[in-house]
């Protein structure tokens, strides 16, 4: 590739250039096979929730058969009895998925003291999608059960299941374009208005403040490879600056995969005691692969937009499952009612075609109406077989009680594994803390050419190549496709490796090819001084 081309090439998006490689790395000098380690999603599946999805949706063809039965067509359900003709339906000897909704039945009814009548009909409505989302924003059962599994995952013990509303959307992505859109419309952030982000980032999160709808101006709260990826000491008082209005997390990081120190969530419930104002919203969409992992929106609820998505620990990203949650008392609504008249009055008048008081329309119920333009409000919400399967998925969690999750421990030493194996091949430092998740791995190429070949080689790297040429042959001679991490906000030579979407065995074969492309740089780099030695 020419130089002016690999130039060309920095201008775009990270997944953009992604998938560029993808294309070059198929059809790889060397004939290698091709290794897709850019993208994080996941190689692996959760069968549980799906095969329980399916018997679901079996036992509500015979119930709507109850009331409409003429050729192809069924009609509605009824709730009287339901439970008793599921359980009647359910045969653990032939089906051995039946047995996971026995031990679902049991949860509903002694754990959530649920109607078992009440959330079947939910259930079975749902995953038959014969009706609108009612209410828009959640189900009735489904929000209880999305609570209970948010804060057996995530708050670490804080009790807060309760006092929490739900949100289900279409994936972390929709979740992640709402809250930018409705925080907005509603005024709590205005052009040129300060965004805190803690850098490395999932890229989103640095190109969507700066688009022209935001124009928002960024303030780095660092992290880096000298402090093991964790945000650096004296960063988090940034936040003192009361210019700043938002600060956005992904916790644990991507692509630094470290989740915030015990130490760090203190400081950050120190700051806000300082500046009640700020907003804040974090994406736990890993939080799952940390050990005794606790979420910011445990810690500072009021301020905190909690985003999550079942995608990756569930290997669902064609699902589309995730969700916001929020805080019943909130710096959001609280914001809204300051401010100045003239704005409350235009937000009436946005809101007030679909809410009687639109004042007091909650910031969250913004979002779903805000999500489909307002006039669609009534038809708005997430899929209801996507609502179910959000529940199976919980579910699948929370009925270990508290036995420990296999299927967890599983996705957990997967990637553990697939971490190993890759840094052992490039001979490069492992992190082994409890906040490290290790669904990525942040390489950096410079530092490995120094280890390797010496301060010298590494210069002759840093001064004599473009920043993506290193990705570029990686591709087009080996077959091996990372993704650039300086759109991550990290510094050039610093590669992403996803330890989540390729075969185990891969991973040390993904080394030893970053590490055979070092050396023909070597090579050029000895060649390179015989030259000016012979001038
Ligand atoms: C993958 C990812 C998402 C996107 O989640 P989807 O549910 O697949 O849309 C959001 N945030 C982060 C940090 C991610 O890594």
């Amino acid at each position: 590739m020419k130089i002016s081309e690999e130039k060309k090439l920095e201008d775009l998006e990270s997944f953009v250039i992604s998938s560029k490689m993808t294309a070059l790395a198929k059809e790889n000098a060397k004939n290698n096979i091709f290794l897709d380690a850019g993208r994080g999603n996941p190689n692996w599946i959760n069968k549980k929730a799906r095969l329980a999805f399916n018997r679901l949706v079996e036992f509500g063809i015979i119930e709507s058969e109850r009331t409409i039965n003429k050729g192809d067509m069924a009609g509605y359900t009824e709730q009287h009895g339901m439970r008793q003709r599921f359980e009647a339906f359910l045969r653990p000897e032939e089906y051995k998925i039946d047995d996971f909704w026995l031990d679902i039945l049991d949860y509903i009814r002694d754990d959530l003291k649920l109607n078992q009548d009440e959330v079947i009909k939910e259930f079975v409505d749902g995953a038959i999608g014969n009706n609108y989302p009612m209410p828009a924003r959640v189900l009735k059962n489904t929000g209880k059960i999305i609570n209970q599994y948010l804060q057996t995952t995530l708050y670490n013990g804080v009790d807060l299941k309760d006092e929490t509303d739900v949100f289900a959307t279409e994936g972390g992505t929709a979740a992640i374009v709402y809250i930018f859109n409705t925080l907005r419309e509603n005024k709590l952030i205005n052009y040129g208005d300060k965004i805190a982000i803690n850098t490395p980032i999932f890229t989103p999160y640095i190109e969507i403040p700066t688009l022209n709808d935001y124009q928002m101006v960024e303030v780095d709260l660092n992290s880096d490879a000298s402090n093991h990826w964790e945000i650096a000491p004296g960063e988090i008082d940034k936040l003192l600056d009361p210019s700043i209005k938002l600060f956005v997390v992904v916790n644990p990081s991507n692509p630094g995969s470290k989740a915030f120190s015990k130490k760090d969530l203190a400081e950050i419930k120190e700051v806000i005691k300082k500046r009640p104002d700020l907003m804040i919203v974090t994406d736990d969409v890993y939080g799952t692969f940390v050990e005794n992992f606790q979420t910011l929106y445990s810690v500072v609820p009021d301020n905190t937009l909690l985003v999550y998505s079942f995608s990756k620990l569930f290997g669902a990203t064609g699902w589309r499952l995730g969700l916001v949650a929020a805080h019943e008392e909130n710096v959001f609504d609280r914001l809204i009612s300051q401010l100045p008249n003239k704005d409350k009055q235009e937000l009436n008048k946005r809101y007030g075609s679909v809410e009687f008081e639109p004042s007091k329309m909650k910031f969250i119920d913004r979002l779903v109406a805000d999500s489909r333009s307002i006039s669609l409000y009534h038809t708005a919400g997430l899929s209801t077989p996507q609502q179910i399967m959000e529940d199976l998925f919980s579910l699948t969690h929370l009925v270990n009680r508290n036995k420990t999750d296999k299927y967890i421990e599983t996705s957990k030493n997967i990637v553990g594994k697939r971490y190993t194996d890759l840094h052992d091949s490039l001979n490069y430092p492992k992190d082994e803390s409890n906040d490290n998740s290790k669904y990525y791995s942040i390489i950096d190429i410079y530092t490995i050419a120094e280890r390797k070949y010496g301060k010298e080689f590494r210069s002759f790297l840093e001064n004599n190549f473009e920043q993506l040429d290193f990705l570029i042959n990686l591709a087009q001679k080996n077959g091996v496709v990372l993704m650039d991490g300086v759109g991550f906000g990290t510094h050039p030579g610093c590669l992403r490796v996803s330890q989540a979407n390729l075969p185990t065995e891969d991973y040390r074969l993904i080394g030893n090819q970053m590490m055979q492309l070092l050396a023909d740089y070597h090579k050029q780099f000895i060649e390179h001084k015989v030259k000016i030695k012979n001038k």
